[in-house]
């Protein structure tokens, strides 16, 4: 391969870029099973979790595992064999998790998703209240769908579950959301989240995570479901080794704790005011960009669009798949395909995580020029309305 001279752009929504401060706390020796250190990072870790979390009284289980693992540790351990979940439609990401969730042999309602929308309140509370003999055991709600690029409004959703008067769980997935947009466990009314180290948190992808409070932790043990890898009774333990049912993934660990140590240093009202901004930059070029009609906004809903990721579609006779290849091996700009069934009709751009606006703007521009060579019409103000949007501030 030719070395291709300066920095390569990660800006798909996860794997995102990892700072330098991670990569070299990763950068050591791993340790034995009994060193006190390594149980001072899980600690350091759980710590982290929970104030990130907004988590009262909740118990965090990490996982050498990627989301997928984290979302199987809520399926096997949340709902009997014989009970059901609820998953609101908001996408690629929700669909996959009630996939999966029928795959572990337990049944999924769906609410149904509308193209370009969020998840709508409305349908939950029906499809509870429709329930009568309390199948449904768990709400299952994604918080940003990565692939639809809409963020759901998640007390709205609690909203819903308590006035259909059902007692099931509210479980969110907070992978993409996570270190991006405000959230608190305790506000929402969620009984787990669930997420990973790849995305808002800055690491390599491996360490996935839920936070549990008690009630969820009750619903587990009356829980007769088979189940050991990804079992929270047995990782309530003080050993590293018993936590991570196994050798916990050492390095990984060094990496997270160094990173939430990063967002906690910046404040966490800086790191969503930060990602707040860029997602506006983004957006106000996205805006420019449509003007022509070849490219425009897969959200509908301009206060539900993510502040993580962007979702653009692109109108028949133009190739997303072609342009982002152009964009990664001539302009090193790496975006994300489109998932489910926008693949091939549809690009991404992340916008979350270890990013400022120059690297912002920098992949903006690299989307542009990519978009030239292709032939692909789109208003050329895009990267100068992102700059004013910064400017702005
Ligand atoms: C990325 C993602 C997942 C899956 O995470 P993996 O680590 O790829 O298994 C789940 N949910 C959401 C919302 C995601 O963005």
């Amino acid at each position: 391969m030719i070395r291709i001279p300066g920095n390569r752009s990660l800006h798909s929504p996860g794997p995102t870029h990892v700072p330098a401060e991670v990569l070299n706390a990763m950068h050591r020796q791993p340790l034995d099973h009994g060193d006190p250190r390594l149980g001072e990072t899980i600690d350091a870790i759980d710590a982290g979790l929970k104030r990130l979390l907004q988590a009262k009284d909740c118990e965090v289980f990490q996982f050498a595992a990627n989301g997928h693992g984290a979302w199987e540790a809520a399926i096997v351990n949340l709902v009997a064999p014989e009970r059901a979940v609820l998953v609101p439609g908001t996408g690629h990401f929700s669909e996959q998790w009630a996939v999966q969730a029928e795959g572990c042999g337990r049944k999924a309602h769906r609410t149904p998703f509308r193209e370009g929308y969020p998840a709508d309140p409305n349908d939950i509370e029906k499809a509870l209240r429709a329930d009568t003999k309390r199948e449904i055991a768990a709400v299952f709600a994604v918080h940003t769908d990565t692939a639809s690029s809409s963020t759901n409004d998640l007390r709205a959703i609690r909203a819903a579950i308590n006035a259909s008067g059902h007692p099931a769980l509210f479980v969110v997935d907070v992978v993409a959301s996570l270190a991006a947009a405000p959230f608190s466990m305790q506000e929402v009314g969620a009984n787990v989240a669930v997420g990973a180290s790849q995305k808002g948190l800055m690491s390599p992808p491996g360490l996935g995570f839920v936070a549990t409070d008690k009630q969820a932790r009750e619903v587990a043990a009356a829980n007769p479901a088979p189940r050991h890898y990804w079992d929270w009774k047995r990782r309530q333990a003080s050993y590293s080794y018993n936590k991570f049912c196994g050798t916990p993934p050492q390095n990984l660990l060094f990496g997270v704790e160094a990173a939430l140590d990063l967002l906690f240093r910046e404040g966490m009202e800086n790191v969503f005011a930060r990602h707040a901004l860029l997602a506006r930059a983004v957006q106000a070029a996205v805006q420019a960009w449509s003007r022509e009609g070849a490219v425009r906004f897969f959200c509908r809903v301009p206060e539900a669009r993510s502040v993580s990721v962007t979702t653009i579609e692109m109108t028949q006779g133009h190739d997303p798949e072609a342009m982002r290849e152009i964009a990664r091996e001539r302009f090193q700009v790496a975006i994300a395909g489109a998932l489910g069934a926008q693949t091939g009709k549809a690009f991404r751009i992340g916008h979350l995580g270890d990013l400022n606006a120059p690297m912002i703007l920098g992949a903006l521009a690299g989307v542009e020029a990519a978009m030239t060579v292709q032939g692909i019409p789109f208003g050329r103000d895009g990267v100068q309305q992102a700059v004013a949007c910064i400017a702005k501030g």
